[in-house]
């Protein structure tokens, strides 16, 4: 290729380099570096875009039990590793038919376009249940859930959708600490 042509070029080729280094960043701003999963900032735009769109859509509220309890007793690798696991399992249990978040700590969000497309709470419940393998170690796991029906609400928001949620996971929580899923 001729020298001016090169020349001419290297400014396009510059801007797109700086395109593609921005997208990237954007998007790693809008996942939690150690599960992958959106944060809450990269998913509250696309759950707002499902509970307007979705008229069966399901909001649910997902955090760790006695997770402290984890880290403290196996170390904070050991409790990366259960958050690690828990995000799996979620985003396993979603598949394609929502979104998953790791809102922060040991707390989790999705959202799912039909409840009709998922396995179930129960499955949700097991899977969330099951003990995580940590160098050798077989560390038990369990978590509280909280959903809510965006039908069931007077406004349909994902905020109210959220509070719902909340309210439905912390009374599970109260309520003994190995059977505590909330039917949806
Ligand atoms: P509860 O049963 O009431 O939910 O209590 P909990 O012990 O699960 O504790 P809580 O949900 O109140 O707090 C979550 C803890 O998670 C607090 C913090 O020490 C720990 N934590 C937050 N982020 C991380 C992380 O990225 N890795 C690890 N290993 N621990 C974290
Ligand atoms: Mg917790």
């Amino acid at each position: 290729m001729e020298l001016p042509v090169i020349a001419a070029a290297l400014p396009a080729l510059g801007w797109a380099l700086h395109g593609s280094l921005l997208t990237r960043r954007l998007s790693t701003a809008r996942r939690d570096p150690l599960t992958g999963l959106h944060n809450r900032a990269g998913w509250t735009t696309r759950a707002e875009c499902i509970a307007t769109r979705s008229p069966r859509a399901l909001a649910l509220l997902v955090d760790l039990d006695d997770f402290k309890a984890i880290n403290d007793t196996h170390g904070h690798l050991a409790g990366d590793a259960v958050i690690t696991a828990t995000a799996a399992r979620l985003a396993d249990w979603v598949a394609g038919h929502g979104i998953a978040a790791r809102l922060g700590g040991d707390e989790f969000a999705a959202i799912i376009t039909d409840p009709a497309n998922v396995p179930g709470a129960t499955a949700l419940h097991e899977a969330l249940h099951r003990p995580v393998t940590y160098r050798g170690l077989v560390i038990p796991v369990a978590a509280s859930v909280g959903f809510c029906h965006l039908t069931d609400l007077p406004v349909r928001t994902l905020t109210d959708a959220l509070s719902a949620a909340d309210a439905a996971m912390y009374a599970v929580k109260g309520h003994g600490r190995r059977n505590n899923t909330l039917r949806p």
